[in-house]
């Protein structure tokens, strides 16, 4: 029976040029490492289909799933850094892989899970980046059209702390457990999504949940039974890898620089 780890990884993460302390030279050597081991990248809309029974083991079987959280410029576009210097975007890194290594990973590809409201991300673009404009969402379209990258929904705001307001009835903020009725739910998952419906043309299919908060309330009643949402799984950061039997609402993932720091974590943690 197949187990898959599914990874993450954040792209404002850039603290110096190693890979600790930079998830784009993580990112980069952890896909040199991954096809070494002969293990083959896979989609993570491959493993939501085989946990909803659409497709057989043999489609997953020695698979890792990659992902990134947050969506801002650094996903998409190559960037000048303002103390690390210039940055290739995780789009780059994923086309400079297949440029190495041609139709060996034929299903080469990772989830770009974004903050949907404009205005959030504006907010979080003065207060959490260098006030650069880094956090539009011009590049979506074209990130889905490369065939290399999907973007999926993770939430409206995030109810991120550094936001003035959040789209929140009690103006919960940094836990989405908070997230415990509809009307909260529908504003922070099914608005999200169809924001991004209306920039990508397509809609979301997966959620991300912010810092990896579920509630009882989105797992056993919003995402399975409220509909409206066009969704049909949500990866959590639950470190560990994926079995089929695994709830769709809950999908395990490993974050980068908390799960596994070093080259040699990312081996044990393959080997897992
Ligand atoms: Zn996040």
């Amino acid at each position: 029976m197949p187990t898959i780890p599914v990874l993450c990884y954040h792209s404002l993460n850039i603290d110096n040029n190693e890979y600790q302390g930079n998830d784009h030279v993580a990112f980069a050597q952890d896909l040199r490492l991954i096809h070494q081991l002969g293990r083959r990248i896979i989609p993570l809309q491959w493993l939501v289909d085989w946990l909803r029974g659409r497709r057989p083991d043999s489609d997953v079987a020695g698979g890792v799933v990659m992902s990134m959280d947050d969506g801002s410029w650094f996903d998409f576009h190559d960037m000048p850094h303002p103390s690390c210097g210039q940055q290739r975007g995780m789009l780059g890194i994923l086309r400079d892989f297949q440029q190495e290594v041609g139709t060996a990973q034929p299903h080469l590809h990772a989830t770009s899970f974004v903050i949907a409201s404009p205005q959030a991300r504006e907010e979080l673009d003065q207060t959490c980046l260098i006030k650069a404009g880094w956090w539009g969402d011009d590049w979506w379209q074209a990130a889905n059209a490369s065939g290399l990258m999907t973007v999926e929904n993770h939430s409206w705001d995030h109810l991120h702390p550094t936001l003035q307001q959040v789209a929140h009835s009690r103006q919960a903020k940094s836990d989405f457990s908070q997230v415990d009725n509809y009307q909260d739910a529908k504003q922070q998952i099914a608005v999200a999504s169809q924001y991004i419906q209306q920039r990508c043309g397509t809609a979301p299919r997966i959620f991300a949940y912010p810092w990896g908060h579920t509630s009882d309330y989105l797992l056993e009643e919003y995402l399975p039974y409220a509909g409206g949402h066009g969704l049909e799984a949500a990866v959590t950061t639950e470190p560990r890898v994926c079995h089929r039997q695994d709830n769709p609402w809950r999908i395990p993932r490993f974050v980068c620089g908390c799960d596994w720091k070093t080259a040699e974590d990312m081996k044990s943690l393959l080997s897992q």
